[in-house]
């Protein structure tokens, strides 16, 4: 029963009845249908991707959100980013906006809406319109950066995005961080079936001019890349040449210079020429196979982009230098460890680029140290996953949703607890699950599973995915959320689903079966020493400041840290970062998997509301008083059904409610009266209430 007028379905999946999964999804189908994407669960927002631009946006949308409260106009995302900056503003209150759903279902597009919400109601002047184009600009140079297309989304970040946008005492913003996650390097050397590299690379074919191209020493046609021509270069709808322009221009706009911006591109042509350096076999005078460079021109092109030595450039990709206390043995490498070498290398110069460029962007948008400030934090990353095949990636990517449902079980348990605390209404205790065992089973400090791969990437002698897998397997054989063959087997289950060389959890979304095959490669994340001492040794400023570590006079014997204690502290930050705010979800939700408007696929959402835990925060949500509302709008509303407030109320809004209330047959049980806010318990009170109303 929908409450607002012109509303399908009810707009607040807490009013639900019965509440079970499949009038959830039948509500949300309905809505779809009716082009209504968003729907509450109280203050969450799910958005359900339309794939069509919806006549919802814009001025006259803003204009009117940002006059009203929460539900007096239907579910938007700019009600909740109006409540979250208004709250900001007003009442000093740090806020974070969570936005989480799968690959494709719009999570990019809701935090661009949330900002260009901001933007458009923060303060005015000449200076706070420029910090402002700062931060709105830093989407297209991080989208062609850090965006592919995939087979579920033709526009996919392929890395987390944290962003801090910083706000003066009157609400105006001052600049902001980026933090990034985990960019997906593997797509630089290898893309698969129907999928592209990173947008960048067909943007700078696409746009650069004739000149441009020379001095880059590039060649238009994408087919003649190895890392550009193993599947399809175009994208429909999409066009890479004045793409390339606005990257261009808003690199410019945050305030990259113009020979920052050549260097940039520079190393983006590298990394292009890298996958076209050949490695073939060779021999040594002695007869022992070796690898050499057949195409010495690609070499040498890339050495005079970069200042470099091509001799020293083909050492170090063909070869190997070990140290040890007393000496240096050079071991050339076979073709295939040189081409390993070489795609290594690509991908660790794109990463450092990218980790570079965000932090540029961060020192033009960064406030002063001593300014006052309030913040707003907005969070883009990737939904749970589980795939064909799951590896360390999906591991680490699972592992912070399970991090980020503790955070949003926790909070809004204790919003929940402080509003009962606050209108001076007794707290009764909800069951709920709680995840922190599997957080544990991955993150304890010394028997998690990451602290196992650690500890396998750093021993001394034979190590391997099996011997980190068989130590899973003996120390996690009795924990409920922990599974392989081996256990299985131990307890006479016999699943052939499950492969030699996987592990399995019990994730609160759902059971994912990973393959421990490269967990230790991934983890260990390691750059043949030659290779970055090579690159230190370029005349190229930016490159040379990627590879420090290739200075010898500052290279340590110091291992840096695994990939996957590096993910583990960044998402401690993250944590630490949203705990000390107020925050606002947005759950996004993908219809079908063809990118299709007007489809809505039940199975594949059901599988995501399962994911997102939906029913479990309605539950939560409602595990007290489903509804509430201020005595002000609540009398306005029902006054008509009491003859002591209709036509006419002199008194408080409070006694009316209770006049009104008192009237009609409700149970006490069913009713709370709060200090503001007037509590009830089951949504068919409020349907009765609603009833009623039509009657008269
Ligand atoms: P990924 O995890 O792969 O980055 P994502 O959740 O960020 O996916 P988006 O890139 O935001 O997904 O959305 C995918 C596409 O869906 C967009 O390029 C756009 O075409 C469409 N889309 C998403 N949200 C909306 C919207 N509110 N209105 C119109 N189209 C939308
Ligand atoms: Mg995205």
């Amino acid at each position: 029963m929908p409450l607002l007028e012109g509303s399908v379905g009810v707009e607040d999946l807490v009013l639900l009845e019965p509440l079970v999964e499949e009038s959830l999804l039948k509500n949300l189908q309905l809505r779809y249908e009716n082009k209504e994407i968003y729907t509450y669960i109280g203050n969450v927002v799910i958005s359900v991707n339309p794939y069509q631009q919806l006549p919802i946006y814009g001025p006259e949308y803003i204009a009117k959100y940002q006059d009203c409260t929460f539900y007096e106009l239907k579910p938007h995302i700019y009600a909740l980013a109006n409540v979250a900056y208004q709250s900001l503003r007003d009442r000093d209150q740090d806020q974070c906006i969570l936005i989480t759903g799968e690959s494709g279902s719009g999570k990019t597009e809701a935090s661009k809406l949330v900002m260009s919400y901001v933007a458009a109601v923060c303060g005015k002047g000449e200076q706070v319109n420029s910090v402002k184009e700062q931060l709105l600009q830093s989407n297209p140079v991080l989208e062609a950066f850090g965006n592919a297309k995939t087979i579920r989304n033709n526009n996919s970040s392929r890395f987390g995005k944290y962003m801090d946008i910083e706000f003066d005492f009157k609400g105006s913003p001052l600049g902001g961080v980026i933090t990034n996650y985990l960019l997906e390097k593997s797509r630089v050397v290898k893309q698969l079936k129907g999928e592209r590299n990173f947008h960048i690379f067909y943007q700078l074919l696409a746009g650069a001019d004739a000149q441009l191209l020379k001095a880059l020493k590039l060649e238009r046609d994408t087919t003649g890349y190895a890392y550009l021509n193993q599947e399809t270069s175009r994208v429909d709808g999409m066009d890479d040449a004045s793409s390339f322009s606005a990257v261009q221009s808003a690199m410019a706009v945050i305030g990259f210079s113009e020979e920052e911006i050549r260097q940039v591109l520079e190393v983006t042509a590298l990394v292009l020429k890298l996958g076209n350096v050949m490695v073939a076999d060779e021999f040594q005078a002695n007869g022992i196979p070796a690898s050499g460079i057949c195409d010495g021109r690609g070499v040498q092109e890339i050495g005079e982009l970069v200042g470099l030595s091509s001799e020293e450039l083909k050492r170090a990709l063909c070869s190997r230098t070990m140290e040890t206390a007393k000496e240096k043995v050079v071991t050339a490498l076979n073709v295939m460890q040189a081409q390993y070498a070489r795609d290594a290398l690509a991908k660790n110069i794109y990463s450092r680029l990218f980790n570079w460029i965000v932090n540029r962007i961060n020192e033009n948008i960064k406030v002063g140290i001593g300014e006052q400030k309030k913040v707003m934090g907005v969070l883009d990353i990737y939904g749970f996953e589980i795939l064909e095949d799951n590896s360390f990636e999906q591991f680490v990517i699972n592992y912070c949703n399970e991090k980020l449902q503790q955070v949003f079980i926790e909070m809004t348990l204790k919003e929940e607890q402080e509003e009962y605390k606050r209108e001076g209404i007794p707290w009764t205790k909800v069951d709920y699950f709680d995840n922190g065992i599997i957080c544990n089973l991955i993150e304890h400090n010394q028997r998690g599973i990451l602290a196992m791969l650690d500890e396998e990437c750093l021993r001394p002698g034979v190590v391997s995915d099996s011997t980190f897998l068989a130590k899973l397997n003996q120390l996690f054989s009795k924990h409920s959320h922990y599974e392989s063959k081996v256990t299985q087997n131990a307890q006479r289950q016999y699943d052939h689903t499950m492969g030699l060389s996987c592990f399995r959890i019990c994730h609160y979304a759902g059971k994912v079966t990973y393959n421990v095959t490269s967990f230790i490669d991934k983890n260990n994340d390691l750059l043949f020493r030659d290779l970055s001492q090579a690159m230190w040794k370029a005349q190229h400023p930016l490159i040379r400041s990627l590879f420090p570590e290739g200075n010898p006079k500052q290279a340590s014997l110091k291992r840096p840290p695994t990939a996957g204690a590096q993910f583990k502290s960044s998402v401690a930050i993250l944590m630490k970062n949203l705990y000390s705010k107020n925050p606002n979800y947005i759950r996004c939700i993908k219809p079908n998997e063809h990118q299709q408007r007007g489809q809505f696929s039940s199975d594949l959402v059901a599988t995501q509301a399962q994911y997102l835990g939906l029913l479990e925060n309605v539950r939560v949500r409602r595990a007290g008083y489903a509804y509430r509302q201020g005595y002000g709008p609540f009398l306005e509303r029902y006054r008509l059904l009491s003859r002591s407030t209709w036509p006419r109320w002199n008194g408080g809004d409070r006694e009316g409610a209770e006049k009104v209330l008192g009237e009609l047959s409700i149970s006490s049980g069913e009713l709370a009266f709060g200090k503001t806010k007037i509590f009830i318990r089951s949504p068919r009170t409020l349907f009765y209430l609603e009833e009623q109303r039509r009657l008269r």
